[in-house]
């Protein structure tokens, strides 16, 4: 079935192939479906006309109706050389400015002629006036399809210079639809149009562009929202189930020697939700299919135990684990971490990661391979072709979110029977977020911090404060305390962001000197030595001070810091923040986490900052996150495989619509799973299509 909207962008009457070119460069749009699925990502109510009188410069794009009354050339340099122009209406006047095109505006903006100027009031020397308005003698003239409210579309400056501006290109999208738009076959099956109040597709593509009212376009908008998202959890839910139908998981109902004598010998008692958590897991790996599991649950939430224990299941079933961590620190961190929890038992673990020296690797690698050793604990070394497991029954990956998809599938492959797959994150990521990333991934949740730890007081600083922080920090030192002070480091700053870390560090060891005091310092430039043992020093409690750069980020475990100092706040995402933070408050001793910005912050920097210090909840903080940025900014989601671009849905704010879709997706693969009875045949052929033209999501959580 050749369907019409195929078709390349350059038949479209008033394309051609320069155009074509231009449109395909500057926006992917390559055939008629890209352009009808480009939508508008505001819109203007062009039906009211405003009186000069009331116009103020805090106004969106406006139109007002009025007469010219006089036209002049001001400036005196080519560069600020300008057509100015009095427009005047009943209640007064106003400028219209002019930088490019003079002589072709002057031409058509005759005084005494009327006209309806388009555009976005500004002020200067208390006048109000429009820079570059659209000029038209009728408003019907701005309107197609006889709609009052026009759409926007995002364009770029090529484009417009290239007579593709706004007007240009609703034009394309009218004649588009005047034509085409009856030839585009229906995408949903009557039966979810019907039960869910959904408009038609041609009622919602030509209302998407040229809305009769507000209403309409608003179902319009619902419409194709929920199609969108529909489609999106069809498509991974069905393979979710393709693949627990086929891929068999190793059995493991043994629980032995080596979990019992852990978790007898564990110096505190588990939390609920850990058991639960543990629970769900056992039941996984006892159920026959193969697990594909993601932990998540706040900094400080027990994840590392809860994984330990996990993986002596596995080892109590004669099968090796592996614990893959992100970075050489934290690396260490978890070695030492399971050392201590498993001194009762007699299970052999190894730490291997991109320093272990060339020996040690070889003696690693033989008993790895012998089946000696039970659990490997490293970084990406862990995936090197080298490294081969006698038969590796889970993985676990940590901090997931800093591995690029292709690096964990390559652990996936190191054994012959798929292992299960236990995935953490320490990043909250809210409900409808997770669904579409790890739409196939089963979600645990620790939502529960082991008992004693007292909130974190956070408070936000400015340079003015410096000195009574300075204060506060010695009488916590006295009273025994460490602290983190945190750095941004980001690549494009790289250089100044070092030149702050330096100074910064400076200014530590002049007001805390030496041998009252110790300062380590820890950053991305330093020798891996130097590194690990200044680390050592503050994590043995042998420093005061650790001055580092986001490295700590990820997991660095020191009950006795009680402070954290993070310095440029503001340059920080929210879940940044929030992890570093999450560095303190784990003794039982009361934290602070203090934020320093500069005087003057963004709207969004403030907003961040003010939610910091009003909420230590993690799930908040991201759901508001989300809110705020969009899930493309959030952290991590663009290594994570979020493979799918969305036209219109937005996850941040069309939860309710993903959740309610994803319940319907559900509920018809229930029952059909192939999706072969004729009322779902729609569904089908529309999953083939998405997938043909590349708009498939694509299921990253599954082994390649
Ligand atoms: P996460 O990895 O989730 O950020 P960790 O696993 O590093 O958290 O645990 C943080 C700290 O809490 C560690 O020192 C760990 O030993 C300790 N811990 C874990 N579970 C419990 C518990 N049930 N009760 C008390 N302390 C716990
Ligand atoms: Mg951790």
């Amino acid at each position: 079935m050749a369907n019409i909207l195929e078709s390349d962008i350059k038949f479209l009457p008033g394309v051609g192939p320069k155009k074509a070119e231009l449109l395909n460069k500057e926006l992917g749009i390559f055939t008629f479906r890209d352009l009808l699925y480009f939508f508008p990502f505001r819109y203007i109510d062009r039906s009211r006309i405003y009186s000069i009188s009331e116009l103020a410069p805090s106004m969106a794009y406006i139109q007002v109706r009025g007469k010219i009354v006089s036209v002049m050339e001001a400036g005196n340099t080519p560069a600020n050389k300008r057509l100015v122009a009095i427009l005047k209406d009943p209640t007064g006047t106003m400028e219209l400015i002019f930088f490019k095109g003079i002589k072709w505006v002057k031409e058509k903006l005759k005084p005494g002629s009327e006209f309806i100027v388009f555009g976005k009031p500004s002020e200067f020397n208390g006048t109000i006036n429009m820079v570059h308005p659209e000029l038209s003698l009728t408003t019907a003239e701005a309107i197609f399809g006889g709609s009052p409210i026009m759409g926007v579309y995002s364009s770029t400056e090529k484009l417009k210079n290239s007579g593709l501006g706004n007007k240009a290109f609703a034009k394309l999208q009218y004649t588009l639809i005047e034509k085409y738009l009856s030839g585009v076959p229906e995408t949903l099956p009557e039966h979810i149009m019907r039960r869910k109040g959904l408009t038609p597709l041609q009622t919602a593509l030509r209302n998407i562009h040229f809305p009769i009212n507000e209403h309409e376009l608003l179902k319009a908008q619902t419409r194709l929202k929920y199609e969108e998202l529909f489609y999106l959890q069809l498509s991974l839910l069905k393979q979710k189930s393709i693949r627990t139908s086929k891929s068999g998981g190793l059995v493991f109902k043994r629980v032995g020697d080596a979990f019992n004598k852990c978790y007898s010998s564990l110096p505190f008692p588990l939390t609920g939700a850990q058991k639960r958590v543990i629970k769900e897991m056992r039941a996984d790996m006892c159920s026959g299919r193969q697990m594909n599991r993601l932990l998540q649950g706040d900094v400080g939430s027990g994840k590392t135990l809860v994984a330990l224990l996990t993986a002596l299941i596995a080892i109590d079933n004669g099968y090796q684990a592996c614990i893959m961590a992100p970075t050489e620190v934290l690396a260490q961190q978890h070695f030492k971490g399971i050392s201590k929890f498993l001194s009762a038992t007699d299970v052999k673990t190894g730490l291997l990661t991109g320093s272990t020296k060339t020996k040690e690797r070889k003696l690693l690698a033989e008993s790895l391979k012998s089946g000696e050793l039970d659990i490997l604990v490293g970084t990406h070394a862990l995936i090197e072709d080298s490294v081969e497991f006698r038969n590796l029954g889970l993985a676990i990956i940590d901090e997931q979110h800093r591995f690029g998809v292709d690096q964990r599938s390559k652990l996936w492959s190191k054994s012959e029977i798929t292992p299960h797959i236990l995935v953490m994150t320490a990043t909250p990521i809210p409900r409808t977020l997770a669904m579409t990333l790890y739409g196939d991934l089963d979600v645990s949740v620790i939502d529960e911090l082991p008992p004693g730890r007292k909130p974190i007081q956070t408070i936000h600083a400015t340079e003015a404060q410096r000195a009574r922080i300075y204060a506060f920090m010695k009488q916590q030192i006295k009273a025994g305390r460490q602290i983190f002070i945190v750095y941004p480091l980001i690549k494009e700053s790289e250089k100044m962001d070092y030149k702050n870390l330096e100074e910064g560090y400076m200014n530590i060891i002049e007001e805390f000197k030496a041998p009252e005091y110790v300062t380590a310092v820890v950053h991305g430039k330093q020798k891996n030595e130097d590194k690990a043992y200044d680390m050592d020093l503050f994590a043995k409690g042998k420093a005061h001070i650790l001055v580092a750069t986001s490295v700590i980020e990820v997991g660095v475990d020191v009950p006795n810091a009680s402070v954290m100092i993070i310095e440029s706040a503001e340059r920080f995402g929210l879940s940044q923040l929030h992890q570093l933070r999450g560095r303190v408050g784990r003794g039982s001793e009361k934290s602070y986490c203090i934020l320093m910005t500069g005087y003057k912050l963004s709207k969004e920097s403030r907003q961040r900052i003010d939610l910091m210090c009003q909420t230590q909840d993690g799930f908040e903080l991201a759901e508001a996150d989300l809110r705020m940025r969009g899930p493309g900014d959030l952290e991590g989601t663009s290594q994570s495989g979020l493979a799918m671009d969305l036209h219109i849905a937005n996850l941040g704010r069309d939860s309710q619509i993903m959740e309610d879709s994803r319940r319907l997706a559900q509920e018809i693969l229930d029952t059909d799973p192939l999706l072969e009875k004729p009322e779902n045949r729609v569904l089908r052929e529309q999953l083939q299509l998405l997938r043909k033209v590349g708009k498939e999501a694509k299921d990253y959580s599954q082994i390649s």
